[in-house]
């Protein structure tokens, strides 16, 4: 494989997920073709490339979980599962030309900020190159996590987690434990649960669930979406709109989730006729706390006789014992975990040491913040997508990451019009601003009723955005510079300060 060493670029994108892949459409759009994508796996395609296990699909329909740019009229179905959303995003990449720009196998060692030449020295596993400005689109979501289980390492048959499914391995007749009921949990258990011998469920908290509203898209829909792009917006704007008038249940006033609280307690109901195991499957939480999941088929499988669900968490494995919290014991073949992601400690940030020495790790071992979900104080030309509090409950990440994209095409815009070598270093006190105005919103959100959830960290919320994808829009459209310092060579901040908050912090 071709080394990447003393390569110097424009700009250097992370990942080649959604967010990857739409920031180098956006960055041709915008006639930059002094970029690379630096992805450590062999593929485009991010979570899903990876999250291949049976039954995943996304829980957002496809039809709005596509970018507005791209848009596709052969959907096949209103919930598209992996398979089909993997082969949309390499024709994405094939469409806009985007494979000459792509380096595999090129997984970001570190990126070190050099205050002197202003820019990223950007460490590869291929080998170094320099970058005027970095875009980290590393995933929300890309990390496994796997619990630290005391015995794990003992355990003698097979282990894996959800996204990194391991298809060699025959489930036919096998005992096999699920330890976790999150998204993908509860798309695997229905998906395998008629293949294996039994299956057991380590539940330590039930999530709330509501019925699926997934059918094929017919030929005649497809041909007209195909025909009439009218027909395509109509049906983007309407699966739009219908989520932005939820919003406000969820940020301003999560009493009135209780319908919906009724409604997924009568689909329950409809499924699982015994009142024991019901209790055991009824959340104690607000609907919306935690991710709403949707699903049709995961309770009917929880009633099977050959399924069983521990209302424990795993706490120990014995051998092939696993050992739940309330002293169950049950004999497996394999664990699969469910158990979700490192999302409020993202690695890439152990990996990044900005202008003052110190890594995004240790500036964000309080909790993670940036302005408008891109900059953080101390880390210049350095911005992320899906970054702190940008995450939804309720609609498509693609509107997130495209919002972020516009912002990102506007700091490229902002660095070309100041002219020359420079860079912006976000204002601590506009990031301290922004911040203080999400944390204030989120008081009065559903996450913020009591439950204990992965949006949270250290029970401050730092993954979600408080407010509509339309408000994050308008919060995205421009880099205000009155929220950045200017950098120059030999870090002598230019004069075109336009706000005086910062007034007087002097060194940069
Ligand atoms: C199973 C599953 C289902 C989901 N369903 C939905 C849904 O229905 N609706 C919704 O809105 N969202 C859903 N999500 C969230 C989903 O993660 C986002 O919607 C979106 O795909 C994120 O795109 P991304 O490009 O930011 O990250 P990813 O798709 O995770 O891509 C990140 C990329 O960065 C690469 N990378 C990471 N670190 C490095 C490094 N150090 N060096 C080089 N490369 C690196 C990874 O290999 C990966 O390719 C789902 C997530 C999962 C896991």
């Amino acid at each position: 494989m071709a080394g990447l060493t003393r390569e110097h670029v424009r700009v250097a994108v992370i990942g080649s997920g959604f967010g990857g892949l739409g920031a180098a459409v956006r960055l041709r759009r915008a006639g930059i073709t002094d970029f690379v994508v630096l992805e450590r796996a062999d593929a485009v395609g991010g979570t899903w490339r990876d999250n291949s296990y049976p039954g995943c699909a996304c829980d957002v329909p496809s039809h709005l979980y596509s970018f507005s740019f791209a848009p596709n009229p052969d959907w096949p179905r209103n919930f598209s599962g992996q398979r089909h959303i993997r082969a949309y995003l390499e024709r994405v990449t094939d469409t806009f030309g985007l494979r000459p720009h792509l380096r595999f196998g090129a997984e970001v060692r570190s990126l070190r900020w050099d205050t002197a030449a202003l820019h990223w020295e950007v460490e590869t596993v291929r080998g170094t190159l320099t970058a005027d400005v970095v875009v980290s689109a590393t995933g929300p979501l890309s990390d496994p996590q796997i619990p630290d289980i005391p015995g794990l390492d003992g355990f003698p048959g097979k282990v894996f987690h959800s996204s990194r499914w391991d298809h060699g391995f025959a489930l036919r007749g096998k005992r096999i434990a699920m330890v976790g009921t999150g998204a993908s949990a509860i798309q695997i258990v229905p998906a395998i649960q008629e293949e294996v011998g039994r299956l057991t469920l380590f539940q330590r908290t039930p999530p709330w669930v509501l019925p699926r509203m997934d059918r094929r898209i017919s030929g005649v829909e497809r041909w007209l979406h195909g025909k009439i792009p009218a027909t395509r917006a109509l049906r983007r704007g309407g699966l739009w709109g219908l989520r932005e008038l939820q919003v406000g249940a969820f940020t301003k006033r999560p009493n009135e989730l209780g319908l919906i609280e009724r409604l997924a307690a009568a689909h329950m109901r409809s499924a699982v006729k015994d009142p024991g195991l019901r209790a055991v499957l009824t959340p104690d939480y607000r609907i919306g706390c935690k991710r709403i999941l949707l699903s049709n088929d995961y309770y009917p499988a929880l009633t099977q006789p050959h399924v069983d669900v521990v209302p424990a968490g795993l706490s120990e494995v014995r051998g092939s014992t696993l050992v739940a919290a309330d002293g169950t014991e049950t004999d497996v073949d394999a664990i699969v975990f469910g158990t979700g992601f490192h999302v409020t400690d993202i690695p890439i940030a152990h990996r990044v040491t900005g202008a003052n020495g110190t890594t995004l790790a240790e500036e964000w071992k309080g909790g993670m913040e940036a302005l408008r979900g891109s900059s953080a104080a101390g880390f210049p030309n350095f911005l992320t997508i899906i970054g702190p509090n940008t995450g939804l409950g309720n609609s498509s990440m693609i509107l997130m990451i495209e919002a972020q994209l516009n912002y990102m095409t506007d700091y490229l815009r902002q660095l070309d019009v100041l002219g020359g070598k420079v860079a912006l270093d976000a204002r601590p006190s506009a990031v301290r601003a922004y911040n203080n105005m999400i944390q204030r919103r989120m008081e009065r959100t559903v996450w913020n009723t009591g439950c204990d959830s992965w949006y949270l960290d250290h029970g401050r919320n730092t993954t979600l955005w408080p407010g509509s994808t339309g408000e994050f829009k308008k919060v995205t459209r421009r880099v205000d510079l009155a929220e950045y310092t200017v950098l120059r060579p030999a870090a002598v901040p230019a004069k075109v300060t336009v706000s005086t908050a910062d007034a007087g912090r002097g060194s940069r």
